[in-house]
């Protein structure tokens, strides 16, 4: 059999289990071969492990509008040198991504720059003003995988209602930020000891936990309309995101134990970095929602580890350099993680603290790509060749001056990590090799 790359010797792990070595024969954006083959390019991939490739369901890629901040270019470079193979990018931008225009715009441009897959989320409303439904329809049909207001709250009810019967109507699956506005008011941190000790404006876990609670409500009301039951077939019909406290998961976990139709993720800040990092006032750690303490991170590793937490979403936000440095109160909300996530959480994770290799993948690739109604990528003859090659021996610092990101910056600059990438394939083509492998 004659393929175009073999990767030989390369310890496979995926969402199911680890399943020893392999030679991977790669061609025609297919795994042809675990036994080996010719093939033009021979790699040897002795001491490196083989993954489906990461998918992000939740990315600011900034663009349209907001280039100064970020491009399809440098976003999904980012991606794919962090091992995403698909990333859903967020409609906050300007203008919004609210018609089927922009989504094909975005999804043409990304498919000549040819990094990781671009898979557009449109806004729910138009304007993403909270008012008036974007048409489920027409953006569905242009690519969107996901409605969401994202980046703001959507704070009518009704209007979270209609959104989630007309999206699922469509086929698609609707994610909400869940702070109560007025109880987040303009907290700039966790509310909390660190907090009132600072003097700075908290935001409340109760903010992030109240609104979960009314949307969770808001579901058991949607789900028991006419048809809806056809409609939902298992799936995901409202997504939370970045999920950050301890109370919030309980609620998801109950819920779901409710039988409803809801997913959740959570980002590599919330699982890492508490509010104590905001002692240093420094705006690096200014995240929405803001980083929390220690037992909401123990509860959400608990939550990522038993399925209530089904996948880890980035929730990547860059902003330039001069708008991160203005002062706490001031800076804008969000960090560049694309290219951190996946050695941030094995090194974190898997290493110090025993938490299962597979179950970290599952959360990275199977998972969200369930969440959102695609199918699995597991490392069998025959499947799609959309993979990452990544060094779980290689220890190397985050330098964020190295960052493909337009944001070179980051709260991990320095913390010496293990398990970074250094192949992605997006079906069986190169999307990022680190130099070695060019
Ligand atoms: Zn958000």
């Amino acid at each position: 059999m004659k393929g175009e790359i073999l990767i030989k010797n390369a310890k496979l792990a995926d969402g199911r289990g680890e399943h020893g070595s392999a030679d991977v024969l790669i061609g025609e954006g297919r795994i042809l071969s675990l036994t080996g083959g010719d093939a033009s390019t021979v790699l040897d991939a002795t001491g490196k492990v083989l993954s489906p490739g990461f998918f992000d369901p939740h990315a600011h890629l900034r663009e349209p509008g907001q280039e100064v901040k970020e491009d399809l270019q440098s976003g999904l470079t980012a991606a794919a040198k962090g091992g995403y193979t698909d990333v859903v990018s967020m409609p906050n931008t300007s203008p919004v991504v609210d018609s089927a225009e922009i989504v094909r715009a975005l999804k043409e441009k990304a498919a000549q720059i040819g990094r990781a897959r671009l898979h557009p989320a449109a806004a729910l409303t138009q304007g993403q003003e909270g008012k008036i439904l974007s048409e489920a329809r027409l953006l569905r049909e242009a690519g969107a995988v996901m409605l969401t207001d994202d980046g703001r709250t959507n704070e009518d009810a009704g209007v979270l209602a209609q959104g989630l019967q007309y999206a699922a109507s469509w086929g698609l699956l609707v994610s909400v930020h869940a702070e109560d506005a007025g109880l987040r008011r303009g907290g700039v941190m966790h509310e909390g000891k660190v907090s009132f000790r600072l003097g700075l404006p908290g935001n409340p876990a109760y903010a992030e936990s109240a609104r979960i609670a009314r949307d969770l409500e808001v579901v058991r009301y949607v789900i028991q309309g006419p048809g809806m039951e056809a409609l939902r077939s298992g799936k995901s019909l409202l997504h939370i995101q970045h999920l950050s406290t301890r109370r919030g998961l309980e609620l998801i976990r109950q819920g779901k134990q409710d039988g409803l139709p809801i997913s959740t993720e959570v980002g590599p800040h919330h699982l890492t970095l508490t509010d104590e990092h905001l002692e240093s006032l420094n705006p690096i750690y200014k995240v929405a929602p803001p980083l929390r303490t220690r037992t909401d991170i123990e509860a959400l590793v608990e939550g990522l580890l038993d399925g209530s937490i089904d996948c880890v979403g980035t929730d990547h936000a860059p902003h330039t350099q001069d708008e991160k440095e203005l002062d706490l109160l001031r800076a804008p909300f969000g960090i560049p993680n694309l290219e951190v996530a996946w050695p941030l959480l094995y090194t974190e994770l898997v290493l110090k603290r025993g938490f299962p290799l597979p179950i970290l993948i599952e959360r990275f690739t199977d998972g969200p790509r369930r969440v959102l109604g695609f199918s699995p990528i597991h490392l069998t003859e025959g499947a799609e060749a959309s993979l990452v090659l990544w060094q779980p021996n290689n220890q190397r610092p985050v330098e964020p001056s190295a960052f493909a990101s337009k944001a070179k910056y980051s709260p991990w600059e320095g913390w010496m990590l293990q398990g970074w990438p250094v192949l992605t394939l997006v079906e069986g083509r190169r999307v990022f090799a680190s130099e070695p492998l060019l």
